[in-house]
């Protein structure tokens, strides 16, 4: 059964044995995610060289996507490892500090006495602790704790409301830029950026690096989902993460499915890629089975139009890594059928000026109209892909290239199957024998089928798609 969304899989030491990585691979793994917030370079060279064996072994077409960590905000080290903080008593973070203790912990972001003041609200370890800054003296943030709790070593600090001046790139960052280059990455995702400048700087980076790979924004700052952050980041990337781990500390756990279904909209609206990530099948990391919960929020998250679902620890380090992509798969698949198609009412407002848009838009439309089997676009860089599958048609878009990275970059859009075309001649018909070759033995269409294909002409210039044809398969070895 096609799946339109795609599943986004971060590796770890649950998915280390090639055995296991491999079931995975089968199970319907889309993009891995390398997390550079855990591990060596040398070990996502091998992780990465890994996940190319298995994509060349099982013939499937599995992206790589490497994230950065990013300027995470973390508490020092403590004396004991972890102290346990009592709701209603004093607490000293203490830029000067070196081990912490049950007064007080050290900070390895030392900005942070500059960044807060009285009436600041601190958020430890992804929420679970709370803390109200009393005042700020010299290098120490006073603070009474709201919500206590066991608090250990380098957890994460958000502030309520955003407001840290951390830039979006640390030196961590900018030689994992360089590894991310090495490992010929098709996706690089960016922490934390607050404006389009943040994912500049990384694309400028990846570029002298001489990395391709397309630029991913974790939008998970307060300040990134403002309306006007959010399209100045939205113009400068290639696609978004609805990042809700650290969002929902930021802007408060209640108002993130808003502004997931606003993120979504307004990424497909700007021809731009989305993933929705982080605890979607969060009680997989220990049970077999997802929670109702979960399977509601994967579906929703489909029907909100996101072009990936995404696990994290559920795949990295959880107990049932393949059980959790096959459960993804499964849901995201009835979700699909039960969405209804409306794709006339989606080009209302939709606005082209460009040839190869307007090829693509036209396709589409008459792939819904006519309902055909398929529709075929032989595409140098993928751009017709994608603007395609920015609409729902119901139709599958089939990405015939002969250019491996844009093969291995359409694996994450959503409708979109990627397929290789070896022909490199100039000559148009060999070339529409070979792509119709190509469905046929991939078991797509068989003879008789009605299919909308899409071409550039002449032949094998990126950007060139000028025109739109529709095909009987098989009627040409008749003629
Ligand atoms: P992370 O990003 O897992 O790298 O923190 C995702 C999120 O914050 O949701
Ligand atoms: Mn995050």
């Amino acid at each position: 059964m096609l799946r339109s969304t795609k599943i986004v899989a971060t590796l770890g030491p649950a998915s280390s044995d090639p055995a296991v990585l491999e079931r995975m691979v089968r199970a319907g793994v889309d993009v891995v995610r390398l997390n550079f917030s855990h591990g060596t370079a040398d070990d996502h060279l091998a992780r990465a060289t890994l996940v190319k064996e298995i994509s060349r072994k099982t013939g499937r077409t599995v992206a790589i996507m490497c994230d950065l960590q990013g300027p995470k905000i973390r508490v020092g080290k403590f004396k004991d490892g972890k102290v346990m903080l009592q709701k209603g008593q004093v607490f000293v973070l203490d830029a000067a500090c070196d081990l912490g203790d049950g007064s007080r912990a050290g900070l390895d972001y030392k900005e942070l006495p500059r960044d807060v003041g009285a009436g600041s609200v601190l958020l430890l370890d992804d929420g679970k602790i709370v803390l109200d800054v009393t005042e700020v003296r010299g290098e120490e943030v006073h603070t009474k704790v709201r919500h206590g709790g066991v608090l250990s070593n380098n957890k994460g600090i958000n502030r309520q409301g955003g407001g840290l001046t951390a830039a979006a790139l640390t030196p961590k960052d900018i030689d994992d830029i360089r590894t991310a280059a090495k490992i010929n990455a098709d996706y690089l995702a960016v922490s934390f950026p607050k404006t389009g400048a943040d994912m500049y700087m990384a694309r400028e980076l990846l570029r002298a690096s001489g990395g391709k790979a397309f630029l991913i924004a974790k939008i998970e700052r307060a300040e990134a989902v403002t309306p006007a952050a959010l399209v100045d980041i939205m113009n400068a990337c290639d696609g978004i993460m609805v990042a809700r781990g650290d969002l929902a500390v930021e802007v408060g756990d209640a108002a993130v499915p808003a502004l997931q279904k606003r993120m979504i909209r307004l990424a497909r609206e700007h021809n731009k890629l989305t993933i929705t990530a982080t605890q979607m099948m969060e009680s997989m990391i220990e049970s077999p089975v997802p929670t109702r919960a979960e399977v509601s929020d994967v579906a929703n998250a489909v029907l909100d139009g996101t072009d990936a679902v995404m696990l994290s620890a559920e795949s990295a380090s959880g107990k049932y890594p393949v059980e959790a992509i096959e459960a993804m798969h499964r849901i995201c698949v009835q979700a699909e059928q039960s969405q209804p198609l409306s794709l006339d009412q989606d080009f209302l407002n939709r606005v082209f000026t460009r040839v190869d848009q307007s090829i693509a838009m036209a396709g589409l439309f008459t792939a819904f109209h006519l309902k055909v089997k398929a529709i075929a676009t032989l595409t140098e860089s993928g751009s017709t892909a994608l603007w395609m599958s920015r609409l729902n048609c119901g139709v599958p878009i089939y990405a015939l290239t002969a250019q491996t990275a844009t093969r291995y970059r359409c694996a994450l859009y959503r409708d979109v199957y990627p397929l290789m075309v070896k022909y490199v001649g100039k000559d148009r018909e060999e070339l529409l024998a070979e792509a119709e070759k190509v469905l046929v033995e991939n078991g797509v269409v068989k003879d008789g089928d009605l299919i909308v294909l899409t071409i550039g002409e002449p032949i094998g210039k990126s950007g060139g798609t000028n025109t739109m044809k529709i095909v009987k398969v098989g009627e040409h070895r008749k003629a």
